[in-house]
């Protein structure tokens, strides 16, 4: 069974690309449904190495216009028309990204070979921007140098699952099985009526994940993202460097690792970390001294909930 939840790192690092060393972008996967989150200079080739198919991405989250996390937006929509993409797509982000985006397209070719749209965001407070029958997608509003949103993304339950052999046993016709699925109760033809709950089991629990990056350590992101599945939040510095939060908008391991026990989330993944380090695990030890469960990201890593 494939997991309802699963996050592709594409790119983690601040600043200037390296090597092997990618600017910020990932892919979310949540059911059948595919986001990618930011989009550094690199994406589509690392989308490539990491065999996402660039038709299942149709809606792509920008969190800020700082380069590292949109430089490869252009190319990405532009290699969608290289390849007679037909789908919509559409971009959420910071007010003015629109512009920026059509201005290139204004003078270069002019078109996209698809319909593009885009969403802008200006709000302070968090903001419902997406949803629909598996997912709501909520603005995480984040303390940076410039306007920065982060997003949460949360599951919606899903249908009760089918006790197939019950259903079988007592002779209910396939016909029935989506009504049982959405919790209705079933009348045989003798007229004896089954309990939905004897012959279904509860579905899984929502899956929720909160992105957060850039951003300097914001104590409200805890209470809006209460019991999260996974939090991403960027850890630039350790402690060492904390000095360098303030003027830079950023937090260290340590900060991410408070607002993760603060929101008591199930899992912490720890991104966006200077290029001044060589040793990320550094940044787990830093933050498993306030809460226990801490991922790392790194290009190409895939976690699953
Ligand atoms: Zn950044
Ligand atoms: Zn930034």
């Amino acid at each position: 069974m494939s997991p309802q939840l699963s996050i592709t790192i594409l790119g983690c690092y601040a600043a200037a690309p390296g090597t092997f060393k990618n600017p910020t972008s990932q892919v979310l996967g949540i059911r059948n449904h595919m986001f990618l989150i930011d989009c550094g200079e690199g994406t589509q080739v690392s989308l490539r190495l990491n065999k996402v198919k660039f038709s299942r991405i149709k809606h792509i989250f920008i969190s800020h216009l700082h380069g590292d996390h949109f430089f490869g937006l252009m190319g990405v929509i532009t290699t969608f028309s290289l390849l007679k993409r037909t789908a919509p797509l559409t971009i959420y982000g910071p007010k003015g990204i629109k512009e920026i985006i059509l201005l290139q397209l204004k003078l270069s070719q002019g078109f996209t070979s698809y319909p593009l749209h885009f969403k802008e965001l200006e709000s302070k407070s968090p903001e419902v921007i997406y949803e629909d029958e598996v997912v709501t997608v909520t603005t995480i509003p984040l303390k940076h140098r410039v306007y920065a949103n982060g997003y949460f993304f949360q599951e919606k339950e899903g249908d009760r699952k089918l006790d197939i052999n019950k259903a079988l046993n007592l002779n209910i016709d396939n016909a029935y099985f989506n009504k049982i699925k959405q919790g209705g109760d079933i009348t045989l033809e003798d007229g004896t009526v089954i309990d939905n709950k004897d012959i279904t089991f509860d579905p899984l629990p929502p899956k929720s994940y909160a992105y957060c990056s850039d951003t300097a350590y914001k104590p409200e992101i805890a209470t809006q993202i209460q019991g999260a599945t996974a939090l991403y939040h960027e850890a630039t510095f350790l402690e060492s460097h904390e000095h360098l939060c303030k003027p830079t908008g950023h937090s260290t391991a340590k900060q991410a690792a408070q607002i993760a026990l603060d929101a008591k989330v199930g899992n912490l993944i720890l991104g966006h970390y200077s290029t001044r380090y060589r040793n990320l695990e550094l940044f787990k030890e830093e933050a498993r001294t306030i809460f226990e469960i801490v991922h790392l990201a790194d290009d190409g890593t895939v976690f699953t909930f």
